[in-house]
C-alpha cells in the first residue's frame, strides 16, 4: 500500500497528518471576475495590500493578484508552518490549465521535507484547453494515465491522484467527458479520484452515479467542497450513503458572502464542525476529510490569512472542546487521508 508523492512512492504509514486539498502554486486567473463599476475595477488590478485586504476578503475572486500563487519561496515558507505544527503530507490538486508546476512542487518538497502529492486531469470547463471539444475520452484518459505512471510533460514527476476533476452547474458535455475519462484512468491505475462539484446541491449525487455506472471505485472517490454545495442534511446523508469521501475543505473561510454563488451563505468553521460532528454521529467518521483549499493570497499568513496550519492550530483544539477524542482526531487527520490517497 503506497501513496505517490512528487519525489516518488512512500509507504502509507509515512503519510502522517495530511491536508488533502491545498494549492501551493496556482494561477487561478480563470476564476477572475472583473467588477462592474470603475472604482471596484481599480481595486481588481491592485496588488494585495493592507489597504484593500478587507475588500479582497469579501471579493476574493475579483482581484487578479489574489488569484495568483506564483512564488515557490512563499509556498515553501507557508508550507513550513503546517510542517512545524505537526503536518507531514500535503495534497495539491492543481492540474492542467491552472499552471501546475511539477518541478517546483518537487523543490518545495525537498526544501520543506513534506510529502507533496500532485494532481492530474482537468479542472472546470473555463480552464479547459480550447480544443477540448475535439478530444476523445480515450485520449484524455491516456494523458491522465501517463501523468500517473510516467510523469508530467517530460519532467519525470508523477501525479499521485486524479483530480481535482472540475464540474460546473449546469454540467457541461466536456466536463462529463473528462469525468468518464478520469474513471477510465482510475480503473487502469488504481489511483484515487477527486471531484470538484458544480454549485448545485444534487450535482454531487449525479456525478457519483456517473462514476458508479462507469465502474469507478466509490470507496476511493473524494467529493470536494461539501460545505459550499450542500446545506440540506437529508441530501448530505444521501451522499454519505454512497460511500464517497466527504471533503470539508474550506476551513478558514470565515466570511459568509460567497462571490462564486452569492445566493448561498458560506458556513463558518463553527458550522463546518457541526456538520462533521453530525456525520460522525450518523456513522460516517471514516469518510470525512478536512482541509483549507488555499488558492488565494489572502489565505496565506503573509497577506493576513490563517495559513496552512489553521486546522492544526485553531480548529483541532475546538473540535476537542466539542468532544472529539484522540482517536477521532487521528482518524480525521491521518487514517482517512491515508486510506483515500493510497493506490488500490
Ligand atoms: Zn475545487
Amino acid at each position: 500500500m503506497h501513496a505517490q508523492t512528487v519525489l516518488g512512492p512512500i509507504a502509507a504509514d509515512q503519510m502522517g497528518i495530511t491536508l488533502p486539498h491545498e494549492h501551493l502554486l496556482i494561477d487561478f486567473e480563470v476564476m477572475f471576475r472583473a467588477p462592474a463599476s470603475a472604482s471596484d475595477r481599480g481595486l481588481a488590478y491592485q496588488p494585495v495590500s493592507m489597504e484593500n485586504l478587507g475588500w479582497i476578503r469579501q471579493n476574493f475572486s475579483s482581484n487578479l493578484d489574489n488569484l495568483r500563487l506564483l512564488d515557490e519561496n512563499v509556498a515553501r515558507d507557508e508550507a513550513l508552518l503546517f510542517k512545524n505544527a505537526g503536518g507531514r503530507t500535503l495534497v495539491d490538486p492543481t492540474n492542467r490549465g491552472l499552471a501546475r508546476d511539477p518541478l517546483a512542487l518537487a523543490r518545495v518538497a525537498r526544501a520543506t521535507g513534506l510529502n507533496i502529492v500532485m494532481g492530474s486531469g482537468y479542472y472546470v470547463a473555463a480552464a479547459h484547453p480550447p480544443d477540448m471539444g475535439a478530444r476523445t475520452e480515450d485520449a484524455i484518459a491516456r494523458e491522465i494515465v501517463a501523468d500517473l505512471t510516467v510523469g508530467v510533460d517530460g519532467t519525470g514527476v508523477r501525479a499521485g491522484f486524479i483530480g481535482e476533476i472540475g464540474t460546473t452547474w449546469p454540467w457541461t458535455e466536456s466536463e462529463k467527458k473528462v469525468v468518464r475519462a478520469a474513471v477510465h484512468a482510475q480503473r487502469e491505475t488504481g489511483a484515487p479520484l477527486m471531484i470538484h462539484p458544480g454549485r448545485h446541491e444534487r450535482l454531487p449525487l449525479e456525478i457519483v452515479e456517473m462514476i458508479r455506472k462507469a465502474g469507478g471505485d466509490l470507496d476511493r472517490t473524494i467529493m470536494c467542497h461539501i460545505e459550499r454545495t450542500i446545506a440540506d442534511r437529508a441530501v448530505l446523508l444521501e451522499l454519505a450513503a454512497t460511500g464517497v469521501y466527504l471533503e470539508y475543505d474550506l476551513f478558514g473561510l470565515e466570511t459568509s458572502y460567497y462571490p462564486y454563488n452569492p445566493a448561498f451563505d458560506m458556513p463558518n468553521d463553527g458550522e463546518r464542525m457541526r456538520q462533521i460532528l453530525f456525520l460522525i454521529e450518523r456513522g460516517h467518521l471514516a469518510q470525512i476529510l478536512m482541509s483549507h483549499d488555499i488558492a488565494y493570497k489572502h489565505c496565506l499568513t503573509r497577506w493576513g490569512g490563517f495559513g496552512y496550519h489553521h486546522l492544526l492550530v485553531n480548529v483541532v483544539p475546538r473540535l476537542r472542546g466539542k468532544g472529539a477524542d484522540d482517536a477521532t482526531i487521528e482518524t480525521l487527520l491521518v487514517a482517512n487521508p491515508r486510506r483515500a490517497f493510497v493506490f488500490a
